[in-house]
């Protein structure tokens, strides 16, 4: 498993994120759940580096890395090539096609011959179904279908672990329907995913583990059903709350 020991962040006075222990199962999927504000973007962000932890570190099966304090660059570089992230808005380049979109990091950073990164770019745009849309611009994309074109790029850097923040919630429910499908599909095959989300309905359906944080601490980290079982009156009233 991926292993967060220790992990601190705080802006300012606020501490986001209060000395994190988590283990995060390989090829499976976990969930994080909370309330709006208790951390959980901020411990994704912290997992690829695009917020720097104060203190902690992650094992990813081959020894720890620390987060905190002075990194070098190949620290920087081998944590973040391990995980990608695929946000909340797709962020796709608009002066790329949907191919254009898939291919460009693997092009141009990992050095991917041209033929062999659009080859690779058409099967993971097929997987997401979007085989057709390939040299369709994301203008003449609806929603779901960016943000499955954001899924495919993300899978074109073959990371060891996808992280999702809240990956539909900027979809209508029919968009939505098509992402979560897809989401669904990558949990069936042995990746290691950690989504973000408000939808208990996809922590119920996909989720191997399901981890609850409050306040920038780990107040639940188990099976699905000891999250949906829990008489714990905070869980409670968030369950109540979210759906
Ligand atoms: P939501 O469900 O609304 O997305 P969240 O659980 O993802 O919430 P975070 O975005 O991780 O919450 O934020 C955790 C805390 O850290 C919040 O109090 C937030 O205001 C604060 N925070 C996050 N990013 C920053 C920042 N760049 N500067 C200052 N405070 C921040
Ligand atoms: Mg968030």
């Amino acid at each position: 498993s991926l292993r967060l020991r220790g992990v601190r962040k705080t802006f300012g006075s606020l501490t986001a994120l209060d000395d994190v222990d988590l283990d995060i199962p390989r090829r499976g999927t976990t969930v994080l759940l909370g309330p709006s504000g208790s951390g959980k973007s901020t411990l994704l962000r912290c997992i690829n580096l695009l917020e720097r932890p104060d203190a902690g570190s992650i094992d990813f099966g081959d020894g720890p890395i620390r987060l905190g304090g002075r990194l070098g660059a190949r620290t920087v570089r081998s944590v973040r090539s391990r995980s990608t992230m695929v946000f909340q808005q797709f962020n796709l380049f608009p002066h790329l096609t949907a191919l254009g979109n898939v291919t460009l990091a693997p092009i141009h950073t990992e050095g991917v011959p041209k033929a062999k990164a659009e080859a690779r770019g058409r099967e993971l745009l097929e997987k997401v179904g979007l085989g057709a849309k390939a040299d369709a611009y994301p203008d003449r994309l609806s929603g779901g279908q960016q943000q499955r074109v954001a899924i495919a790029r993300a899978l074109a850097m073959e990371p060891d672990v996808l992280l999702f923040d809240e990956p539909t919630s900027a979809l209508d429910p029919e968009l939505a329907a098509e992402v979560v499908a897809v989401l669904a599909d990558l949990a069936r095959e042995d990746r290691t995913l950690v989504v973000v989300t408000h939808s208990l309905a996809f922590a119920q359906r996909v989720a191997d583990k399901v981890v609850f944080v409050e306040d920038g601490k780990v107040l639940l980290d188990g099976p699905p059903k000891d999250f949906f079982e829990s008489e714990d009156a905070r869980l409670r009233r968030f369950r109540e709350m979210v759906s």
